[in-house]
């Protein structure tokens, strides 16, 4: 890493590949541990899902649809942060209920947003992963608050936080005494609004090479659009990402959030098949340098 980068982030040291690491080809990453999957290791990670939990119909047909092609994570969100105080805002309880049915029905993990400091305990007896969403990656007493429940976090990058900003809020979860944090790369706001952000890939080869903790790229939020989304995704991987989070639904143009940029069925199906010897070349990238350490 360039000495003026160390300068920069010096305030986020935990989260930072020491000087030390930067001198040798080491690999040196977190590997953030969810039952038997490794995020930040040499698989590559997918976490797909609705936007939002809607019905048992849904997230259960959902949840068998994308385990069967290749996701291990389950996406859904039973609390939303809406940006219309008129639209849905979640089921709550019940939604996280239905997430823990799908678990015990595909074997996938769960990953689902907290929004508030007073919900974590909640939501923490239901996922396996908390996601802290873009609109709150500074709400530094719900950070503290997650970090303390012990689960891994998915931490979105504010949609007008800097890369700095970031790795501030992952320096408090790590500070807190939680090591499992996943940064997630989901677009930032521009002046370009012809999407609904602008994905920032440039981050993620940045926060690969000067942190080692996983990052993860999310293709849906980054543009808005269903038919980008596998190209955002192809290169999300090709920047070195470890893994994506990918909003996917049986019937999009219904979905009660995002639809938009959901993808249907076939299309996730598709775009795995697409990802396939992408993913295979980043793995043999891996391999390759853990010969080069011996
Ligand atoms: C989501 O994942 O559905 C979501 C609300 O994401 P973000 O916080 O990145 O907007
Ligand atoms: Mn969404």
């Amino acid at each position: 890493m360039r000495a003026s980068w160390q300068e920069r982030f010096a305030e986020t040291s935990d989260v930072l590949k020491s000087a030390k690491h930067q001198q040798t080809v080491v690999r040196v990453q977190t590997v953030v541990r969810v039952s038997d999957i490794e995020i930040g290791g040499s698989e590559f990670i997918t976490m797909a899902g609705p936007c939002s939990v809607e019905t048992e119909h849904q997230i259960l047909s959902t949840a068998h649809f994308v385990r069967e092609h290749g996701a291990r994570i389950l996406r859904g969100g039973a609390f939303k942060p809406r940006s219309s105080p008129y639209s849905f805002q979640g089921h709550g309880l019940a939604g996280l209920k239905m997430l823990a049915q799908a678990r015990a029905e595909t074997g996938l993990a769960i990953v689902t947003e907290v929004m508030c400091e007073d919900d974590v305990p909640l939501v923490a007896e239901y996922a396996d992963i908390l996601q802290i969403g873009s609109r709150s990656m500074e709400n530094f007493t719900l950070l503290e608050a997650a970090a303390k429940s012990g689960k891994p976090i998915l931490l979105k990058r504010g949609m007008m936080a800097t890369v700095e900003d970031l790795l501030k809020s992952a320096q408090v979860i790590v500070e807190n005494g939680n090591p499992n944090v996943i940064l997630c790369e989901r677009g930032i706001r521009t002046f370009d609004t012809t999407l609904r952000n602008t994905f920032d890939v440039a981050a993620i080869a940045l926060l690969k090479q000067i942190s080692h903790l996983p990052v993860i790229a999310d293709p849906s939020h980054a543009c808005g659009h269903r038919e980008l989304v596998p190209a955002l995704a192809r290169i999300g991987v090709a920047a070195g990402a470890d893994g994506l989070i990918v909003e996917v639904h049986p019937n999009p143009e219904k979905a009660w959030s995002d639809g938009e940029q959901s993808l249907n069925f076939a299309e996730f199906e598709e775009m795995m098949a697409m990802l396939e010897p992408h993913i295979a070349l980043r793995g043999a990238a891996i391999g390759k340098l853990l010969e080069t350490v011996g």
